[in-house]
């Protein structure tokens, strides 16, 4: 971990010193880095025989500190800002790219149609170019039956290697949510905005570090791809996870904060779309607040899908 958090402050370092002032870090990407530092935290409180949570908030008393500073949190145990604002995506971030494709899917039944699409997908010449050697396109994955369909931003790392959605941590988590609900994940499906990783200078090692929002164009670009996905399967619902998924399929500049607009429903292509947080929210924050509040939207869904809701699930991460 040492060594990804070194490459990575190398990284930055370098792209300043070509002038560049800012850079846009994904949701999946905080949630990483707030994993490392919360891991340093832990050898840190190992060292001096303090609790995690101590040495994290940098709590009184933690003797790792010079005595003056105890009152104060150690800067580099922060946790990131909670709320985040949308920026606009720097157009610096992508080349510019062909017109998005006319997507036509052949007759028939919904898995002849779903496979000539991943054919698409696959020999597709812009996803091709963006796709780093040894490293796959990301469709969706899941029952072309589901009722629910869960959208995510962009594949990570554990995602273009496995050419699926939602592999990594958050789609560990993403699995248990859906759990939650009563269904298996096989009950529903999970797609992304983007249909590859987007892409970042690699590292000396040759690996890239963390992710980046994709931009607005390389969001265009995907989106036929989006919509032929739900045309195939004809979900009843869609959920959007998190700020980019929202931009993806609503526009950007159209909230400032997810937090605006999270917990309504939307249309898109003519289906409900209930807006709630990333799952790496959750894991940026594990408490459980953020957790009911996903929760909470988790729950209008079933309800909008008529799923029977227990007592136990309607209550879930409501005692402390
Ligand atoms: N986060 C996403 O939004 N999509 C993935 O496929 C994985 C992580």
């Amino acid at each position: 971990m040492r060594a990804a958090l070194n490459a990575l402050t190398d990284e930055l370092k370098r792209l300043r010193s070509t002038g560049v002032k800012s850079v846009m870090v994904s949701e999946e990407s905080l949630a990483t880095l707030h994993k490392v530092v919360r891991a340093r935290a832990q050898g840190a409180a190992a060292a001096v025989g303090v609790s995690e949570e101590a040495a994290v908030q940098g709590k009184k008393n933690v003797s790792a500190e010079p005595s003056s500073k105890t009152d104060a949190a150690p800067a580099r145990y922060e946790s990131p800002p909670r709320k985040f604002t949308v920026k606009p995506i720097a157009p610096e971030t992508t080349a510019t790219l062909p017109p998005p494709p006319k997507v036509v899917l052949p007759a028939g039944d919904k898995q002849t149609r779903w496979n000539a699409l991943l054919q698409l997908v696959v020999d597709d010449p812009v996803c091709k170019a963006h796709v780093r050697p040894g490293k796959k396109v990301v469709l969706g994955v899941g029952s072309l039956d589901a009722r629910i369909f869960f959208c995510g931003e962009a594949p990570g790392a554990e995602e273009e290697v496995q050419g699926e959605p939602f592999v990594g941590p958050a789609g560990q988590l993403l699995t248990k949510m859906i759990q939650g609900m009563g269904l298996k994940r096989s009950d529903v499906y999970i797609g992304n905005i983007m249909n590859w990783r987007p892409q970042l200078p690699l590292s000396a090692n040759g690996v890239q570090i963390g992710n980046r929002p994709p931009s607005a164009e390389e969001m265009a670009y995907c989106l036929p791809y989006l919509k032929a996905q739900i045309e195939v399967v004809n979900p009843e619902i869609i959920v959007a996870l998190g700020s980019t998924a929202v931009q993806g399929l609503f526009g950007s500049g159209t909230f400032k904060t997810l937090g605006e607009i999270r917990s309504q429903w939307k249309l898109f292509a003519e289906k409900p779309v209930m807006v709630t947080y990333h799952p790496s929210y959750i894991l940026r924050n594990p408490t459980n607040r953020s957790k009911r509040a996903i929760w909470e939207d988790l729950l209008k869904v079933m309800e909008r899908a008529s799923l029977s809701i227990s007592e136990k699930q309607q209550n879930f991460f409501l005692d402390k």
